[in-house]
């Protein structure tokens, strides 16, 4: 295994912040950036060079393999295919198949049940009839969340009783979905891991996450006990995914904290918003680890950097309060240079780290 030098060009698929987070920690570790996306977005205000195209216009792909040293990608709703014919020109790291795994809810569902992960009870629904079957068998409430293209809440519809299948199969535009049981659970978190060429890996501890809305509000570092006692649990199983995959960069595991253990929601093949706290919370943040990992580099420390971490999200119009959060003493404020505010928007988010 031979590290990228420092000098080399990341190839980074989306615009988005995950890209720009990205982009700087890269840009600190040296190397150069170029972002491939449709449409200009927040990563490119830190790169070096940016290709506007489609994501599965192969020419244009394939003119970006010729100018990088390495790919990686932000987000998950783009076709693999593109991405696995670019991963033969130049690598592509997290591998497209990885892509195709976490993109998709019942593979993905799947996987991780495989490898001894337990999720809440589902079926796939792919008629109104099936939506029948499928909650004669797992009953009400539920939820029916597309398999694919879901994000933030989206693609979601929640059952309390059978009477709401149709306003729930309309929610969700009659799309290829799951039904799938209601978790009753008191917290959410998550598993940040990054696994290295060498097949190494480290995790974050697991922050507890608060949604609302569907949409992550924020995250807390050390979790309360109910979620530390889950946690050998939960890394252990991240860590399984990540190698039955061959997985390279960073990858996150969704949990409900059961009664009986974690209950495993999704993954993301990518730096997480439940991440974003490591950037001054952990020795080494979720970026700078995901570029290590990905240009062969040793992987860093993820021990917390202080005795309470918090990430809050600015979502939507919450980021005009930014004069008043960097006149705090202990936050962070990250902006991510969008210039329309809209409701249900990540427009920034402020991490608080207290020694
Ligand atoms: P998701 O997009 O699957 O992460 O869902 C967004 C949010 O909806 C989750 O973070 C939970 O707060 C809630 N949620 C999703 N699935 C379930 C479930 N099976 N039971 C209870 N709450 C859920």
């Amino acid at each position: 295994m031979s590290a990228l030098p420092p000098g080399s060009t990341i190839g980074i698929i989306g615009a988005g912040q995950l890209g720009r987070m990205l982009g700087v920690a890269a840009a600190q570790l040296g190397y150069r950036i170029h972002v491939f996306a449709p449409r200009p977005g927040p990563a490119c205000d830190v790169n070096n060079a940016f290709t506007q195209a489609e994501y599965d216009d192969d020419a244009a792909l394939a003119e970006f393999a010729k100018s990088v040293d390495v790919v990686t990608y932000e987000f998950e709703n783009i076709e693999a295919d593109p991405i696995a014919r670019l991963g033969e020109l130049v690598p592509v790291r997290p591998s497209a198949k990885a892509l195709a795994i976490a993109q998709d809810r019942t593979k993905e569902k799947r996987f991780v049940e495989k490898l001894g992960g337990r999720a809440a009870p589902w079926r796939e629904v792919t008629s109104r009839a099936e939506l029948d079957a499928a909650i004669a068998e797992i009953g009400c409430p539920a939820i029916l969340k597309t398999i694919r293209f879901g994000y933030d809440g989206k693609g979601q519809a929640r059952l309390a009783s059978a009477d709401d299948a149709d306003a729930a199969w309309d929610a969700i535009g009659g799309n290829p979905a799951i039904l799938e049981g209601f978790v009753a659970f008191d917290h959410e978190f998550s598993i940040v891991l990054a696994r290295g060429m060498d097949g190494g890996h480290v995790s974050y501890p697991p922050p507890l996450n608060g949604h609302d809305d569907g949409i992550l509000a924020r995250s807390t570092v050390p979790a309360p006990a109910e979620v530390a006692a889950q946690w050998t649990e939960a890394a252990a199983l991240a860590g399984r995914v990540a190698d039955a995959l061959d997985y390279v960069g960073v990858l996150t595991l969704e949990f409900f904290a059961g009664k009986d253990g974690p209950i495993f929601n999704e993954m993301a093949p990518r730096v997480h918003n439940s991440g974003h706290w490591t950037i001054e919370g952990a020795v080494t943040s979720q970026f700078e680890n995901h570029i290590r990992a990905i240009c062969g580099l040793p992987l860093g420390s993820t021990a917390v950097t202080g005795s309470r971490v918090e990430m809050e999200n600015l979502i939507g119009d919450q980021a005009e309060r930014w004069e008043q959060i960097i006149a705090e003493p202990e936050a962070h404020l990250h902006l991510y240079g969008k210039s329309e505010i809209r409701e249900g928007r990540k427009m920034g988010h402020v991490t608080r780290v207290w020694r």
